[in-house]
């Protein structure tokens, strides 16, 4: 789960880390209300969306008068962001950041995520923070350095002083660096994340280290213990279809083909999706009903696949194990007369009930094709959507 930047600052001043004061907002009236409550001189204006790169999109403006912190407000809030994580449509901004300027000497980077082959939270640190970050890693990778974090021992303090060193942080701020990345290891593992990104990490003019910005993704494994944290979810952020399909307990991911698939499973529905790309077709989706679908769970899963214009043909792939093959052949006919089926539909069961399920399809009304293998089933869709 992905949460706003304010929230993640929330997060990270709990366990310590200093960030600049802020205030979140929904309307221009109350950003600027926010700025005098802050007060200074210079503050920002942040769109808050789930995407980085907002700076470079128009989405962070430094205000040096109340007219700028309204006119930004303004024209920010509201806007289609586009950034290099938004696609090319962009999202709209719904929500704004009101925070006050800081001075910025110098702009770092650190970001902690799980290491799968060391089994351990590796901290990357680089001198080179703002917003090119990809281009270092790709271009300069020997400026990012990485602290493997020994799970029983944590963060040495040597370690993390060591590398605050290396970023080039003036000897005075030291301490503070190493407060500051100590706070950060702490608020990655108590808040279950899978990622915390904070880019830039500054050292102000006045020899201060604050996170400037903060990106955290959430392990959504980890919610059932992350009462909190369940709170920012936020689901004008998220796909509208794949909120509605977890509301019906179906795992589903929209995706640019048009072959829409609905499996039981997600290991047959991975192998179904690249079976399907074997035999020259694009699915349109991820979908997992799950190992005990019922009847609505499949006419849902019928619906929402329907709901995607890309989607030319559709690919069942049951194998009945818990789940009876003749409960999904009912929610298949019941699912292809509620929404009115239009595309070709290829099915395939196999396992518990198959001969049952098999008989309700051939007697039912709905135009569709049975495969026996999995290999007959993808070549039946690919060809049925070209056709
Ligand atoms: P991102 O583009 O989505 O990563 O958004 P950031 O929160 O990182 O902001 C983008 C850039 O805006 C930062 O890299 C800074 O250079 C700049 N910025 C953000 N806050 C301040 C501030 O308080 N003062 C100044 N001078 N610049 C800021
Ligand atoms: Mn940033």
């Amino acid at each position: 789960m992905n949460v706003h930047e304010y929230q993640g600052k929330e997060i990270l001043r709990k366990y310590g880390v200093v960030t600049p004061r802020g205030i979140p907002c929904f309307s221009v009236e109350e950003a600027v209300a926010a700025a005098e409550k802050l007060g200074g001189s210079v503050w920002v204006v942040k769109a808050q969306i789930h995407a980085g790169g907002r700076g470079k999109g128009g989405g962070v403006k430094v205000a040096k008068s109340m007219d700028e912190v309204r006119e930004f407000s303004d024209q920010i809030l509201g806007m289609q962001l586009i950034t290099h994580q938004t696609g090319p449509e962009g999202k709209e901004v719904k929500r704004l950041y009101i925070e006050e300027g800081a001075a910025i000497a110098d702009e770092l980077y650190v970001g902690a995520l799980v290491d799968r082959e060391t089994q351990k939270v590796v901290l990357m640190c680089s001198s080179e923070g703002g917003m090119d970050i990809e281009t270092v890693a790709e271009e300069t990778p020997e400026k990012i350095i990485k602290i493997y974090v020994d799970p029983t021992d944590g963060l040495q303090r040597e370690e993390a002083e060591d590398v605050c060193r290396k970023m080039g942080m003036p000897e005075v701020t030291v301490a503070q660096g190493a407060d500051f990345l100590e706070g950060l290891y702490q608020a990655f593992v108590g808040s279950d994340a899978s990622l915390a990104e904070i880019n830039p990490l500054i050292v102000t003019q006045d020899d201060k280290v604050i996170a400037l910005d903060a990106k955290f993704n959430i392990d959504s494994n980890a919610l059932f213990r992350q009462t909190e944290i369940v709170e920012y979810r936020d689901l004008d952020e998220e796909d509208p279809d794949e909120v509605e399909a977890s509301k019906w307990g179906l795992s589903y991911i929209s995706l640019d083909g048009n072959i829409g698939c609905l499996v039981n499973g997600a290991g047959l529905a991975m192998a179904t999706m690249d079976i399907i790309k074997l035999y020259g077709g694009e699915p349109a989706n991820f979908l997992d009903v799950g190992g005990g679908a019922n009847k609505e769970q499949v006419t849902e899963a019928f619906k929402i696949m329907l709901k995607n214009p890309n989607v030319k043909g559709i690919l069942v792939n049951i194998f009945g194990g818990i789940m009876q093959c003749d409960v999904i052949a009912e929610g298949i006919v019941a699912a292809a007369h509620e929404v009115g089926l239009s595309v070709p539909l290829v099915v395939r069961l196999e396992g518990t009930n198959v001969e049952k399920g098999r008989k309700i399809l051939d007697e039912s009304d709905v135009k569709l094709q049975t495969a026996t293998t999995m290999a007959d089933a993808a070549e039946k869709i690919a060809a049925a959507v070209k056709a």
